[in-house]
C-alpha cells in the first residue's frame, strides 16, 4: 500500500463523475489538490466546491492544456498521483498533461479520464466510438511514455439507463412506461456512485492496481434491463408497460449523430445489445477485478440505489 502523505491532484472534481470520486479522496483524509477551470461558476459548482475546502481541499485554477503550467502545479505541489476525470468533450485535453506528467517525472500514479467501459474491449457504434479511439490514444500516449497508471472501468451508473439522455446522469426510473433494450436479457453492472469514488479511492492506494485495469463488477449489482424493471415495480408497488425499443432503433438514434444524444444512444447499443459489459474475461494479465481484490467490502445493491428515487414518486 503506499503512502497515505501522497499528495493527489483532481482534474475535473466539479463534474459529474469528479463529485463522487473527489469527494470519497477528501473521506479518506488525503492531502488533495483539485484543479478548476477559471471562469464563470455556476452556484451550485460553487457550493460544490466550497464543501470540498471545508473538508481541506486546496483549489488551484487552471487547465490541463498547458503543459508549463501543469508541470509547474506539479512540481510546486509536490504532486505524487493525478486523477483526471475531464468529461467526453475534453479527452483530448489530456494530451498535454500527459506530456507534463511525462516532463516532471515524479507521478507514481496517473488516473486518465476513463470511468465507464474497458475502450479496448467495448466497440461501439459512432459516434460513441470517436470517444472511445480517444480513450485509447491517451492509454497508448500513457503507456509509450512510462507513466504508471490505472484505468477505472466501473461500467454503469446505478440509475435508469435512458438510451435518450443527454448523460448518463443518476435519473429516476420511469413511472409511466419502460423502454426495454431488445429483448431485455443482457446483464450489465450498476454500480453506486459513492462507490465508484470509495472503490477508485482504494485503488488509488493498492500496488495490486498498478498498471492495470480495474474492472467493477460487484455480483450483487449485476441486472439486465427486464430485472431493473422488476426491481423498480416492487418498489413502487405497481406494474408498469414495457415497450421495446429494438437494436434497429437505438442504431438510428446512433446515426442521427446529435452530440451528446447519440453518444448515449451508441453506448446503450453497445451495453444491452451486444452485452460490452460483460462479453469478455477479466482474467488477462492486466486486469483486476475490483470486488475480488476486497472482497469483505459490499458494493450497495441496486435494491438500496432505487430506494433513494422513491421520494421523487410521491413529489
Ligand atoms: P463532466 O462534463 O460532468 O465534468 C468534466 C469536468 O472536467 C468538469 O469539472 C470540467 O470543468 C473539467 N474540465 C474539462 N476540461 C478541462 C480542462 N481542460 N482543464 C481542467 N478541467 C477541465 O464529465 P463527466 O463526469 O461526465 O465525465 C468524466 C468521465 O466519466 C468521462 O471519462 C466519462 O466518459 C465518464 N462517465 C462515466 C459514466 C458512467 O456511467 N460510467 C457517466 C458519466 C461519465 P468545468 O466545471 O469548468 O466544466
Amino acid at each position: 500500500m503506499s503512502s497515505s502523505m501522497e499528495r493527489i491532484l483532481v482534474i475535473g472534481a466539479t463534474g459529474f463523475m469528479g463529485q463522487f470520486v473527489t469527494k470519497e479522496i477528501l473521506n479518506f483524509g488525503r492531502p488533495t489538490y483539485l484543479l478548476l477551470r477559471p471562469g464563470s461558476i455556476t452556484p451550485s459548482k460553487a457550493a460544490i466546491v466550497k464543501s470540498f475546502q471545508d473538508k481541506g481541499a486546496t483549489l488551484i485554477h487552471g487547465v490541463i492544456n498547458d503543459k508549463e503550467f501543469m508541470e509547474k502545479i506539479m512540481k510546486d505541489y509536490n504532486i505524487d498521483i493525478v486523477v483526471s476525470l475531464v468529461g467526453g468533450g475534453n479527452l483530448l485535453d489530456q494530451l498535454a498533461l500527459v506530456e507534463a506528467i511525462k516532463s516532471v517525472k515524479t507521478i507514481k500514479r496517473f488516473l486518465p479520464s476513463e470511468f465507464g467501459h474497458d475502450v479496448e474491449r467495448a466497440n461501439p457504434v459512432e459516434p460513441g466510438l470517436s470517444m472511445y479511439k480517444e480513450k485509447r490514444l491517451i492509454r497508448r500516449m500513457t503507456e509509450e511514455s512510462g507513466i504508471p497508471y490505472t484505468y477505472i472501468c466501473c461500467n454503469s451508473i446505478a440509475s435508469w439507463p435512458y438510451y435518450d439522455n443527454c448523460h448518463p446522469a443518476n435519473v429516476a426510473p420511469p413511472l409511466d412506461h419502460f423502454q426495454i433494450y431488445g429483448d431485455g436479457n443482457i446483464k450489465a453492472y450498476f454500480v453506486d456512485g459513492n462507490d465508484i469514488g470509495k472503490f477508485t479511492m482504494k485503488a488509488i492506494d493498492d500496488i495490486r492496481t498498478l498498471n492495470k485495469i480495474v474492472h467493477f463488477r460487484p455480483s450483487s449489482n449485476c441486472y439486465s434491463i427486464n430485472e431493473l424493471a422488476s426491481l423498480w415495480e416492487k418498489k413502487i408497488g405497481r406494474t408498469i408497460p414495457r415497450i421495446t425499443i429494438s437494436e434497429d432503433d437505438l442504431l438510428a438514434a446512433a446515426a442521427e449523430n446529435r452530440i451528446p444524444e447519440s453518444v448515449v444512444a451508441s453506448f446503450t447499443h453497445d451495453i444491452f445489445i451486444k452485452g460490452c459489459q460483460v462479453n469478455f474475461n477479466t482474467d488477462g494479465p492486466k486486469d483486476v477485478e475490483i470486488s475480488t481484490l476486497y472482497p469483505d467490502e459490499k458494493f450497495r445493491s441496486l435494491e438500496d440505489c432505487f430506494e433513494d428515487f422513491l421520494p421523487l414518486v410521491h413529489q
